[in-house]
């Protein structure tokens, strides 16, 4: 479900800092791991953690405190708790976990030995996510691999990236030096032919690299031509691509400029997050509470306050907005407290940021065996996919309007025991034959097509609700589901009308097409893209079958 935006934004960057980038597409930004449990097993010094993506570690081990300390860092990684602390046993005396950095997220364990030790790490992959363990290795002689047979083999350039290649895996633990302005990336218990400094690497922003050999391993030393640059390294089998992120500048930043948030049902929330301009982002879920957060980078509040409070939602209690970076409050992360565990989509649309976040709450199921349904209805929502349909004049199309209240329609049926096919459940293009197809060859009971309105620019005035029929059989239903509407949402009456419209036409069965308000008209078009007024629109629907399909005994009787 974690899914990375193409880096357009900083591709953007480098283009205006260094011509010719744009050639190069970066990579994405590795995915977030999130660590659900740990474990550790006193006895066997084992401990092991469970984790949606795999865990990369960097180990150090510091030998100048005695009997010594090992550092190891889960770049990427994201822990529940703050802070832990697990007593040990024999060979390690306590292990510390912290959430180290925030963003990008990395989590530091400090091992507190009581005598001098190696640990492993191994990775497996679960059915759901990773399983780490980390053991003390069993004697000296067996350690894990050691000088001489992990080897850094090349140091390149891939476009902008620098790439670094072994013969195993390549994890660099990443420092900036601050004092000498320099990147110091090093692996641990390596080794390399590669030597001094390595004057082909020289780029539009890397003004030198030099490679150290020690005891320790192989340290490569960047100096940058721009201190404004942060880097991310990306592992991928035998190589580690370096990858070159230009800071956004106070004139680059992206700023948010609005949150909308929508209740689409009673388990579900859709927000929007609107910036004017692209931003690069991580998406990743935080447990106990539970949190779901958006880390940003090149961002900046812009006109939002910090925080919000969403009114009757039925998944969020709160959002936080925090600029990690304090000294010009930039890199925002944004933070969603949820009322329950809930499940999660993003996705980047063009100018905003769109979440649908889930609960997973249970809510009664209607027990939907067609064997029990006492009728059966067709819901078709109108236009969908590359048809839009009608325009409202603040940018909300027919096909999100049809396909929200025939959702809610759908619903409010189910719960009547009406079994319910719609033509589409999701934003679609559907021809015009294969809607009504789903209706006649599954011979349903009721065909109901549901569109919005629109006028020209100088009749917007024109508001209020439409019923149009075909056949004569269909007369007395359009008739019945127009007096709902009008009533219920007391808009005014356009009438029920007689026309030859195709899917009116071609259906065999009774069926309308309701033209539920007017996207033209600026206070139907909000009214139109309220959930609240869509949920009235489908009830005043809802009751119409009812009451059409109870008058034509067409109500199989409850079982
Ligand atoms: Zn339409």
């Amino acid at each position: 479900m974690r899914k990375f935006r193409p880096f357009l934004a900083i591709l953007a960057l480098l283009l205006f800092a260094c011509p010719g980038a744009l050639a190069q597409p970066s990579l994405p930004l590795p995915a977030v791991s999130s660590i659900s449990t740990i474990a550790f097993d006193a006895r066997q010094q084992v401990l092991t953690l469970l984790s949606s993506e795999r865990l990369v570690p960097k180990i150090q081990y510091l030998s100048d405190s005695r009997p010594g300390k090992i550092v190891l860092d889960l770049p990427n990684a994201v822990f529940p708790k703050v802070k832990q602390e697990i007593p040990g046993g024999t060979a390690i005396d306590k292990i510390r976990i912290s959430q180290y950095q925030n963003n990008p997220p990395s989590v530091r364990m400090v091992f507190d030995l009581s005598r001098p030790l190696e640990i492993s790490v191994r990775s497996r992959r679960l059915e759901a996510g990773f399983e780490t363990r980390i053991e003390p290795v069993a004697s000296e002689a067996d350690s894990f691999p050691r000088t001489g047979k992990q080897e850094l083999l090349d140091l390149r350039l891939n476009g902008q990236n620098l790439v670094l290649e072994g013969n195993v895996p390549v994890y660099p633990e990443v420092r900036l030096n601050k004092d000498r302005g320099e990147y110091v990336l090093t692996l641990y218990d390596f080794t390399t032919r590669l030597d001094g400094l390595q004057s082909r690497l020289q780029s539009p922003l890397i003004e030198s690299a030099v490679v150290f050999k020690d005891a320790k391993g192989v340290q490569i030393r960047l100096k940058l031509k721009r201190n404004d640059i942060e880097i991310i390294p990306f592992s991928a089998d035998q190589f580690c691509t370096i990858q070159f992120l230009v800071k956004a500048s106070e004139q680059n930043l992206a700023r948010f400029t609005d949150i909308q948030i929508d209740e689409l049902d009673r388990q579900t929330t859709r927000v929007r997050l609107f910036a004017d301009k692209a931003f690069d982002y991580q998406v990743y879920p935080l447990e106990n509470p539970s949190r779901l957060v958006i880390d940003t980078m090149g961002t900046a509040m812009g006109q939002l306050a910090l925080e919000r409070k969403p009114r009757n939602s039925q998944t969020i209690r709160n959002i936080r907005f925090i600029p990690t970076q304090a000294a010009h409050q930039t890199d925002v992360r944004v933070v969603f407290d949820l009322l329950s565990d809930s499940a999660y989509q993003f996705d980047w649309k063009s100018g905003y940021l769109e979440l649908v976040i889930q609960s997973r709450r249970r809510q009664p199921e209607p027990d939907l065996n067609p064997q029990k349904m006492r009728a059966f209805v067709v819901v078709d929502p109108g236009h969908g996919g590359k048809d839009p349909g009608a325009l409202g004049k603040s940018k909300i199309r027919e096909k999100e309007v049809t396909l929200a209240v025939s959702q809610y329609l759908t619903r409010y049926l189910e719960n009547d025991r009406i079994q319910v096919v719609m033509t589409r459940q999701e934003d679609l293009e559907v021809l015009l034959q294969p809607r009504v197809d789903v209706a006649n060859l599954r011979n349903a009971d009721l065909f109901v097509s549901i569109h919005c309105n629109s006028m020209p620019p100088n009749n917007t005035h024109v508001r209020g609700i439409e019923t149009y029929y075909t056949t004569p059989q269909s007369k007395q239903l359009a008739d019945t589901l127009h007096k709902y509407l009008i009533t219920e949402l007391g808009a005014p009456d356009r009438r029920v009308r007689l026309r030859g419209l195709y899917v009116t036409r071609k259906a065999s069965m009774p069926s309308v097409l309701l033209e539920i308000g007017f996207l033209s008209n600026p206070e139907e078009e909000a009214l139109l893209s309220s959930p609240a007024y869509q949920r009235r629109v489908a009830k005043a629907i809802r009751d119409g079958i009812y009451d059409y399909l109870s008058r034509n005994q067409k109500l199989r009787p409850e079982l």
